[in-house]
């Protein structure tokens, strides 16, 4: 199974791609997490993608098309995958089909702008595991610490008002274009769009009947 998540940024992708990945046993590709990773080990990568990231831009598609690359060639992801945050622009979907990969399935999430601006603002991260809690509607059982491992969780930089509004921006600008870029792509993937508005086991049931629905 190889699937897309689309969505605005704060969406719950990163939530519901976890969900998926244990129940379909195929691994998460978080393009935001490598290069968070890349970031805070100070790589070649990481340096040229923070400026960026931090703006609420987009990094470079042919740097992520490279990174993407690499990673999908590894043994776990022969399986299938979850891209997560990959593709962003019509033409890193372009160059993913050039790849020789074709994605099967893509779930676009929905949610308002004005919902986003909210949770953004509460959401706090896990960074080594990627598990994202928020202060109203998932908070951890210890005030600002990971429900696993204990470790302190942080807000991400890319997270204040400011560039939340940049990051909405360029979703609007360079990102939805890919919803009809799918839908209408011949022997393109199935595409389905679902409200995100529910809490994220709500979404996720309903995601799960539709990949059932299809298989
Ligand atoms: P969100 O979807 O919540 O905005 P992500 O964690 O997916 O955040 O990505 C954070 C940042 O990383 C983006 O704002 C962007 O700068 C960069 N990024 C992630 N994936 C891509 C991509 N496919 N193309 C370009 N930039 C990307």
């Amino acid at each position: 199974m190889k699937l897309v998540l689309l969505g605005p940024p704060g969406v719950g992708k990163g939530t519901q791609a976890q969900l998926l990945s244990a129940w379909l046993k195929v691994p998460v590709i978080s393009t935001g997490d490598m290069l968070r990773a890349a970031v805070a080990a100070g790589t070649e990568l990481g340096q040229a993608a923070q400026w960026h990231m931090n703006s609420g831009q987009l990094v470079p598609d042919q740097m992520m098309v490279d990174l993407v690359k690499a990673r999908i060639e590894a043994q776990d992801c022969q399986v299938g995958f979850i891209l997560d945050g990959f593709p962003r622009t019509v033409q890193q979907a372009i160059a993913l089909s050039e790849l020789g990969v074709g994605v099967e399935c893509v779930l676009a999430l929905k949610l308002s702008d004005a919902v986003i601006v909210r949770r953004l603002s509460g959401r706090w991260v896990h960074p080594a595991s990627g598990r994202v809690y928020h202060t109203m509607h998932h908070p951890p059982q210890r005030d600002l610490l990971d429900d696993v491992t204990g470790e302190p969780l942080v807000q991400r930089e890319d997270d204040c008002a400011e560039t939340v509004q940049a990051r909405l921006e360029v979703y609007h600008q360079q990102t939805e274009p890919l919803l009809s870029y799918y839908s209408n792509a011949t022997e393109g993937p199935l595409c389905h769009q679902v409200s995100a508005q529910g809490d994220a086991e709500e979404v996720h049931a309903q995601l799960k009947a539709l990949l059932h629905a299809q298989s």
